[in-house]
């Protein structure tokens, strides 16, 4: 396949040759021929010369055109043009070698030695010009040498010498036309095999070269996805600080130089208030957009040694290296303080956010990297339990609390199912008539383990982990089933009044809780009262607005619970489905010895009475302090003076006994 494709090449190549050649071979036949008949036309016949040069004339004009249009159009490839190449030499071959018949002068030996002599010459040349192109050379010369020999023939007395030296002549041109013709093939095959090479050399290079620019291109591209790789492994791609990873890597190597320094570490765990408010009602654009805010605010309050991260969420934690004191540390988590307080303006919106800042030391509290970060994590819990946009230093304290928190929480999740609830009820009593008028049901908790543990310590704890739907509900039913147990067995009908959690506002369909326990003891709704907070009902106003008003619609007694502490707007007061005050014990406390809570307590019953609610004072302890209720017209008492939060049985003792200790003011 090769071997063919290598001699059509060297095919070409001759032809090639042979065609550029053409121009000389032409020019130099017409030019012996117009020579030819110059010498001969006085010895032969005229008309033959004329015709004999006219008809090389035509063949050398009709040859030159051929030629001229192969190099023209034809550019290279002649092989299809070979044999009409090789006819118009071997027509030039065989006029030429007419001349020996035609216009050979007969009686000129010295002319028609010299035609000889001519002829011979172009056979020579033809060597030279038709080399590469065997075809032609013997197309060219075979007419002549056989027109010369004939012609010897014809010559009797010199014919052996003639004929001889013609054969011997031809052979030698033959033998030198085949010689040089082996040696231009050789030259073509050496010069083929050279192009071939290199030009396997030159495309092994190209394909190289291309593979190579690939790999580059390769390279580049598995580099950039390792550097994005590594940036999304350690950075937030939000705001562009490290991200956890990162973070616990910096702390180690914080960690590992303050060994080296023998120097302090302070851990700064950074949580912001009201983020999920704002997130939650102005949407997470405006959420990323105060994080980037908050980020770069607290970038610049940071010098070289200290560095920051987000964790996630809206937390975010800076590690302060080689501090000298807490008043370095305090001094940085104030100035955060400050720069977060001051307003965030986004198109218009300007939002107000604060932060709360855990503060943890390496080595004073730990030297435990993931204890550091979690002691710093529990002084922001306290710094949030505070109130808020605080810092606060970790203390063992903050340790045990978050402990004993944990555990309670833990426990609180078996406390239904294992019978470990029950519930208290606190006499409410008539200052004006000294009658029972209800009572306030409080839950009780006993655990095995821990104790009694009382509702204000655990209340909150359930409802943070939203426990308190669930307790809420035991309660609500429980309470249906004593006041169902005091009918039964005592004919009493109190009213009861049972405290109330937001969440159980916002999550539990409360109306239809109450109504099911109300029902599956057939019970009606007068008996039942709730409490709620101011607090609770101003944070989720609307929700809590709707249910309030469902549950005055069924006729429950509606309160509100620790009155005075909420600084609530008396008019939104105005606005709730509400039938008593309840005065808090804080304002009572005091009372009649502190003028100022007098004064509250005293404000507050008149505003009842001026709205036209039930007024009920709470946490009365003393005589006294039942004597000032009582002339200031607050008729319900509640407190340790009448009784202590009794078992359901006590209570219905103490429903149906006179009151001794009421009667002593009588
Ligand atoms: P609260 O609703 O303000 O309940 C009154 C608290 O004052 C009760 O504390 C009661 O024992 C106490 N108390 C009553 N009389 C006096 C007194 O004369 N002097 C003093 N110093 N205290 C008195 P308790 O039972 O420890 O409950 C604490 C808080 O726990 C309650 O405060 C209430 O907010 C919450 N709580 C109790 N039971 C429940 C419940 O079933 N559900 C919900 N959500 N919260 C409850
Ligand atoms: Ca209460
Ligand atoms: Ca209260």
């Amino acid at each position: 396949m090769y071997a063919s494709k290598l001699d059509k090449r060297i095919q070409e190549e001759r032809l090639l040759v042979l065609v550029q050649n053409l121009p000389s071979s032409l020019l130099s036949t017409l030019a012996v021929s117009i020579f030819m008949f110059y010498i001969v036309v006085d010895h032969v016949s005229t008309i033959n010369a004329i015709v004999w040069l006219s008809l090389i004339l035509f063949l050398t004009l009709l040859r030159t055109i051929h030629t001229h249009r192969l190099v023209k159009y034809k550019k290279g490839n002649y092989l299809s043009e070979e044999i009409i190449i090789v006819l118009g030499i071997f027509m030039s071959g065989v006029l030429l070698a007419s001349s020996v018949f035609v216009i050979f002068p007969p009686d000129d030996l010295a002319l028609q030695a010299l035609c000889f002599f001519l002829l011979s010459a172009m056979m020579a040349g033809a060597v030279s010009v038709y080399s590469t192109h065997i075809l032609s050379f013997v197309s060219y010369t075979l007419p002549l040498i056989i027109s010369f020999l004939y012609k010897a023939t014809t010559l009797p007395d010199m014919l052996s010498i003639l004929f001889i030296v013609g054969l011997a002549y031809y052979a030698i041109l033959l033998s030198s036309m085949f010689r040089v013709n082996r040696s231009i093939i050789n030259f073509l095959k050496t010069k083929y095999l050279n192009y071939d090479l290199a030009d396997h050399l030159s495309k092994a290079k190209e394909s190289l070269e291309k593979t190579n620019a690939e790999l580059k291109i390769e390279n580049s591209v598995r580099e950039d996805t390792q550097k994005r790789l590594y940036y999304l492994a350690n950075y937030d791609p939000l705001t562009g600080l490290s991200n956890r990873h990162m973070f616990k890597e910096n702390l180690k190597d914080s960690i590992k130089l303050s060994k080296e320094k023998e120097s302090s570490i302070a851990l700064l765990f950074l949580d912001l208030d009201n983020f999920k408010i704002i997130n939650d009602t102005l949407g997470h654009a405006m959420g990323d957009k105060l994080l980037i805010a908050v980020s770069s605010r607290l970038k610049s309050l940071l010098n070289d040694k200290s560095s920051i991260a987000r964790l996630g969420g809206d937390e975010f934690v800076i590690i302060m290296n080689e501090i000298n004191d807490n008043e370095e540390v305090s001094s940085l988590a104030h100035n955060i303080i400050k720069l977060l307080e001051k307003p965030f303006s986004f198109n218009e919106h300007e939002m107000f956010i604060g932060t709360s800042i855990g503060i943890s030391l390496y080595p004073s509290d730990t030297i435990e990297t993931e204890t550091l970060l979690s002691y710093a994590d529990t002084a922001m819990y306290i710094a949030k339990d505070k109130g808020k946009n605080n810092y606060q230093f970790f203390t063992a304290q903050m340790y045990e609390d978050i402990q004993f928190r944990h555990n309670v929480e833990t426990k609180l999740h078996h406390a239904i199912k294992n019978k470990e609830f029950r519930l208290s009820y606190q006499p409410k009593v008539d200052s004006q008539t000294n009658k029972v008028v209800g009572a306030e049901a409080l839950l009780r908790w006993d655990n095995h383990e821990l104790g009694h543990i009382s509702p204000s310590i655990f209340i909150p704890i359930a409802e943070e982990s939203s426990l308190i739907n669930e307790i809420g509900k035991w309660v609500i039913l429980k309470v249906c089933e004593d006041l169902a147990y005091l009918k039964s067995n005592f004919n009493n009908n109190p009213c009861i009044s049972l405290n109330v959690s937001s969440s159980q506002i916002l999550h539990q369909n409360l109306p239809q809780l109450i109504q099911e326990g109300l029902d599956k003891y057939s019970l009606s709704y007068q008996c039942l009262e709730l409490e709620f907070t101011e607090k609770m009902l101003i944070k989720q106003a609307k929700q809590s607005l709707i249910v309030l008003n469902q549950l005055d619609k069924m006729g429950i007694t509606l309160s509100i619970d620790d009155f005075g502490t909420g600084y609530s707007s008396l008019n939104y007061l105005r606005t709730l489905p509400i039938h008593t005050l309840k005065i808090d014990k804080s304002f009572i406390k005091d009372t009649p010895h502190s003028q100022s809570d007098c004064a509250i307590a005293k404000s507050i019953i008149s505003l009842a009475h001026n709205l036209n609610l039930n007024v009920i004072a709470e946490g009365v302890e003393t005589m006294e302090q039942l004597i000032f209720l009582r002339d200031n017209a607050c008729h319900t008492i509640q407190g340790f003076y009448f009784s202590k939060p009794l078992d359901l049985n006590e209570f219905a003792v103490y429903l149906n006994t006179p009151k001794a200790k009421a009667l002593e003011i009588f």
